[in-house]
């Protein structure tokens, strides 16, 4: 009973370390700075919100930023 108290105490820091270290948020210039690779993995069929969850936040959250997704993707998609 003891071993496995412990062991949800640590498995408890853990997440809350992780938690703790995750970034909450970039700004737009790291979102913009990403955004080539972000496209990228979306036209190839790629899982975006593993790879580049934060860019995935960032683009729920800001207009400017999703509406450059957006140009840059029909660009691209043009392109093929
Ligand atoms: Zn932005």
């Amino acid at each position: 009973m003891t071993d496995s108290r412990l062991g949800a105490a640590e498995v408890k820091k853990l997440v809350r370390q992780v938690l703790t270290t995750r970034p909450n948020e970039i700004g737009c210039d790291e979102c913009l700075e990403l955004l080539d690779r972000f496209v990228e993995m979306t036209l190839e069929g790629r899982d975006t919100t593993e790879a580049l969850p934060l860019v995935q936040q960032h683009l729920q959250q800001c207009d400017c930023c999703h509406e450059e997704f957006q140009a840059l993707l029909s660009v691209l998609r043009n392109l093929d």
